[in-house]
């Protein structure tokens, strides 16, 4: 592990700023820290209002990432106050939290680490705790003690696994002075991490940089026990519909539609096809806290009732021992392990399915490791591993991301999302927690939004092969799809029939309708597996109730489009699938609409582009987004009912009321 303190970065800075500086260089180091785990304090001064001052902790607080922390990030509590709380004999990790959280000298500091005392306990000025996984390796096997000594001698003290909290700082004052010494210079946690320590971040960062190397030299130096050899023969292809039913009974062990994405590579395809995977990755994971994020074991295969029906014995054999009647969290994976899909990583979000991933994909090397050049993993106890997942505190992290967003879990495809009313519509189904692939031919659709609830793809809609490719990477990234929003369209110059241009007649078909009619055909299998139901809301137009003249190629594409959507309507209700459909109206915010063709057109109607955008009944200006909640709606419970629907948004207009 490579030392990467740049004295330039924090030379002139404050004790404080040094130390969240160096907390940035461990947690921007995902070898060592995912997701929220580790955490970093220093001992300096506090100074109140009055002047006078105090020896303060700064600790970490939940709910910062040690990755992107800043000093804000770091809780004062006064040093005392913690010296006394280390006194007591018993605490409760209620009232161990109560205590922590009145102590701190800012009102609006974060909740302070669950490893508070134990930060404060430690007899140096700054801490650096991680869960490295040379660390896990070191340590999750039989002889993790013994190995620990062998590497690093005397010089760190040992730690048996005890859950984080009261009982892990008072265990590890016990530790201290059965080994501490002057040369001591870090502290190894079975099953759980490293810390290290000194007078300042940099040099305890520096020792863990160096802890760190001797560990990775150790495993570098072992011998290849086996290699297995494999015959990877799996399809170049998944079938996507097999993949959207996995996440159709996945969510409904969830009890809520979830988000299941697929990850490949070699070593994956290896890891999943190993003889033993199911001996190997069944035994848990490898630190307790990984547990919120990826479940004790994940499911090898398909079998989702199984896997559900064992986390409920799992949890009916655990919760009787516990003395606090606690409520089942739901029994559904986190992870799955399958030879034909490689690694699935689920989540009520793509980021919650994202961070498992992060931690499975960081786990399979180190299983690995252990397995094939050491005696074998060994995992904590199902007990200790219950007692952390049921955990409040632990469970406290997750409640740190707010309530489940009305759409959380269920995925979204909408065309023409770049610009106009499809941009729109994407806007608001990802605002209402839906996880969106958006199609457009503007290749700024990649980025348009950011986030991992956001898959933008260049795509021609009338490009069948491109679409179909699209929909593959779309179903792989989340699992399936949901919800259609048909909002690409194209609006061709207006003729009359007389000078009807073929070509553009040809276009305006492909494009407004037979590039739908594709879409539906290749969605439709996977719209009857949604979880919550499928819902396809179809931006059409008033031209297709109300046309006028001029207008032939669009607004016979338009109408036909509203036939489809009807044939929709009847042939998927037995699915559950509602079709509806939208007919805006002038609409000027899109990108059919430029200045010089509203001036042209307002000028044709002796009208100023005010008057025009506004002559309507109502006399108001329709925008993209009145459209996109209407469309949105349309896709709530609140409309459950209703299929073929036709809705106009257009400002109220005499012909089609
Ligand atoms: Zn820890």
């Amino acid at each position: 592990m490579k030392n990467l303190w740049d004295e330039t970065d924090c030379k002139d800075s404050d004790t404080l700023s040094c130390c969240a500086y160096g907390s940035r260089l461990l947690g921007g180091d995902r070898s060592l820290v995912l997701h929220g785990g580790g955490n970093t304090s220093v001992k300096a001064e506090w100074k109140d209002v009055t002047g006078s001052s105090l020896d303060a902790l700064y600790v970490k607080g939940s709910g910062w990432d040690l990755a992107t922390i800043e000093v804000l990030g770091f809780t004062p509590l006064p040093l005392s106050r913690m010296q006394e709380l280390l006194g007591l004999d018993k605490l409760s990790d209620e009232d161990m939290m109560a205590e922590l959280s009145t102590a701190r000298l800012r009102p609006d500091a974060p909740q302070p680490s669950v490893e508070t005392l134990l930060h404060a306990f430690l007899p140096y000025r700054s801490v650096q705790h991680s869960h490295a996984d040379v660390i896990l390796s070191l340590t999750n096997v039989e002889e993790g003690e013994e190995t620990v000594r062998e590497v690093y001698g005397d010089s760190v003290v040992v730690v048996p696994y005890v859950m984080p909290g009261f009982d892990l700082a008072k265990a590890v004052q016990e530790a201290w002075d059965d080994q501490a010494h002057s040369e001591t210079v870090g502290m190894v946690l079975l099953h759980h991490g490293l810390f290290t320590f000194a007078e300042t971040t940099r040099d305890a960062y520096g020792r863990h940089t160096d802890l760190i190397t001797k560990a990775e030299k150790f495993l570098d130096g072992l011998p290849e026990k086996h290699k297995e050899k494999k015959d990877l023969n799996k399809k170049a292809e998944i079938a996507l519909v097999e993949l959207a039913n996995l996440r159709q009974k996945v969510s409904q062990a969830a009890g809520a539609p979830m988000i299941l994405s697929r990850h490949t590579c070699e070593e994956i395809d290896n890891f999943v096809n190993r003889s033993d995977v199911e001996s190997l990755a069944t035994r848990g994971p490898l630190t307790p806290d990984h547990i919120i994020r990826t479940k004790r074991t994940p499911l090898i295969g398909r079998d989702v009732d199984k896997y559900a029906q064992e986390y409920r014995d799992y949890f009916d054999r655990n919760n009787e021992r516990s003395k606090n009647d606690l409520t089942m969290l739901d029994p559904a994976p986190r992870v799955i392990l399958d030879k034909e899909f490689g690694l699935l990583t689920i989540g009520a979000t793509a980021k919650d399915a994202d961070i498992a991933s992060d931690i499975y994909q960081q786990t399979i090397p180190v299983l690995e490791t252990l397995e094939d050049q050491r005696s074998g993993y060994v995992a904590l106890g199902e007990e200790d591993l219950f007692d952390l997942e049921y955990w409040d505190l632990e469970q406290a992290k997750l409640r740190l991301a707010g309530p489940r967003k009305e759409f959380a879990g269920q995925i979204a495809l909408v065309t023409g999302a770049a610009s106009g009313i499809g941009h729109a519509c994407a806007a608001e189904l990802l605002a209402r927690g839906a996880s969106v692939i958006g199609f457009d031919i503007n290749p700024e659709v990649e980025t348009i939004f950011s986030g991992p609830e956001w898959l933008g793809q260049v795509v021609d809609v009338s490009d069948e092969d491109a679409q179909v490719e699209a929909i593959r990477q779309g179903v792989e990234r989340f699992g399936g799809v949901d919800i259609l929003v048909v909002g690409a369209g194209i609006f061709p110059s207006s003729e009359l029939i007389s000078e009807l241009n073929l070509d553009a007649w040809q276009k305006s078909m492909d494009v407004n309708v037979t590039s739908v009619s594709r879409l539906f055909h290749h969605l439709a299998p996977l719209f009857a597996l949604a979880p919550a139901g499928g819902k396809v809301v179809v931006v059409a137009s008033r031209n297709a109730l109300a046309p006028g003249k001029g207008a032939a190629a669009y607004s016979t594409a338009k109408s036909a489009l509203t036939q489809l959507s009807r044939v929709a309507a009847f042939e998927w209700a037995e699915h559950g699938v509602r079709v509806n459909v939208v007919h805006p109206d002038n609409v000027f915010d899109t990108g059919l609409w430029t200045e010089e063709v509203l001036n042209q057109r307002a000028a044709n109607y002796e009208m100023t582009v005010a008057e025009y955008k506004a002559r309507n009944l109502l006399k108001m200006e329709v925008k993209a987004r009145h459209v996109a909640s209407v469309v949105v709606e349309l896709c709530s419970d609140r409309f459950g009912a209703t299929t073929g629907a036709q809705i106009p948004i257009d400002g109220g207009n005499e012909r089609t009321i």
